[in-house]
This record gives structure tokens, C-alpha cells and sequence, in this order.
């Protein structure tokens, strides 16, 4: 098991976490972003989307379920939070969205639906800290496709290495 344990300790940091997975992400990944509400997921994924070269606003698709991104790559942003039976994940099409080789898929809760998901992905949880601001995410690489890539995702997310955390 791989996992990167890091912190950030302000909204804009988590941006810019966001921001510097998009520098790891390819078309056809997925990441499952776990955490409490207002810990900081949609943060996240403003960050993303922005080093994704995403021009619109990137909100809460806590109600519509799905929202897609154009940038250098596509990004389905998604919220399972609502999701009352795995019905819904047929209906908001989500394996088609996984099949998207030239798309980035996030989904918001998707810790609640991993048996659901593909073997490869990357789950990021994020927790509140001690400050109001801080927050402790672990960002942990699952499958044979994320771990080919843990050298350079260890780069990307360097700065925001928890210390006294040896960063696996
Ligand atoms: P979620 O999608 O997990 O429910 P949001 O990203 O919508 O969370 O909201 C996170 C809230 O926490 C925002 O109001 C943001 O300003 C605030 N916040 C404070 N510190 C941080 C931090 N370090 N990272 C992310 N969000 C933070
Ligand atoms: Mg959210």
C-alpha cells in the first residue's frame, strides 16, 4: 500500500494540491475523494480543474449528481452523496464516464460506492485538522496504473508533505 500523508492549511492550499494532481493525472483516471462535508472535496476539484485549464466555475454537484469540464482533458465531477442505490450509478451513466479515456472522473463520496469502482484509482481523504483551516489529507494510490506513478505523484504533492511523515 502507498500513501502520501499531507496537510494543508488553507483553502487556497488545497487548490493548490488540487492543482498540482492535475500535472499527474492521464484521460481515463479516477479519483475517489472521501471526507466529511466541508472538508474541503469541491476545493479540490476547483484546484484540479483549474491546472486542468477549466474555464467555468467549478461547484458542488451535490443535487445535479454530475458536472463536466472542458480542458486539456475532460473532467466529470461528481457527487454520490445522494446516491440511494446503485441504480442512481446507472443512471447518472458513471461507467460510461469512466470509459472516457480523454476524461478525469472525481467523485465526491465515492468511498461510499468503491466496490462499485474500478480496480485503479486514487482515493483522497481529507480530514479536518487542529486549526480551522487545516485539514490532513492522505492521498493513496490504488491499483497497478497509480503505482507506476507514485514517484511522480510524490513530486507533485511534495510541498504538502506532512512533517515527521516519511511520505508512504
Ligand atoms: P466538501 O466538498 O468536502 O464538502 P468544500 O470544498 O465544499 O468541502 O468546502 C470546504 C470549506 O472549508 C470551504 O468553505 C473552505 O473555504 C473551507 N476551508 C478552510 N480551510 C480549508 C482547507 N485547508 N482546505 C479546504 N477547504 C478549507
Ligand atoms: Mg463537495
Amino acid at each position: 500500500m502507498s500513501t502520501f500523508a499531507l496537510r494543508t492549511d488553507s483553502v487556497d492550499a488545497t487548490r493548490s494540491l488540487g492543482e498540482a494532481l492535475a500535472g499527474v493525472v492521464r484521460g481515463g483516471d479516477l479519483l475517489v475523494l472521501a471526507g466529511d462535508l466541508g472538508a474541503g472535496k469541491t476545493a479540490l476539484t476547483q484546484g484540479l480543474g483549474r491546472g486542468l485549464g477549466v474555464e467555468d466555475a467549478i461547484t458542488s454537484p451535490t443535487f445535479t449528481l454530475a458536472h463536466q469540464h472542458q480542458g486539456r482533458l475532460r473532467l466529470h465531477h461528481l457527487d454520490v452523496y445522494r446516491f440511494e442505490a446503485s441504480a442512481e450509478i446507472l443512471d447518472v451513466g458513471l461507467f460510461e464516464l469512466l470509459d472516457d479515456a480523454d476524461a478525469v472522473t472525481v467523485i465526491e463520496w465515492g468511498d461510499a460506492i468503491m466496490s462499485a469502482l474500478p480496480a485503479d484509482l486514487l482515493e483522497v481523504r481529507l480530514e479536518l485538522g487542529d486549526g480551522d483551516d487545516d485539514r490532513e489529507i492522505s492521498v493513496r494510490l490504488v491499483g497497478d496504473g497509480w503505482s507506476a506513478r507514485r514517484r511522480a505523484l510524490g513530486e507533485a504533492v511534495a510541498p504538502w508533505v506532512r512533517q515527521g511523515s516519511d511520505g508512504c
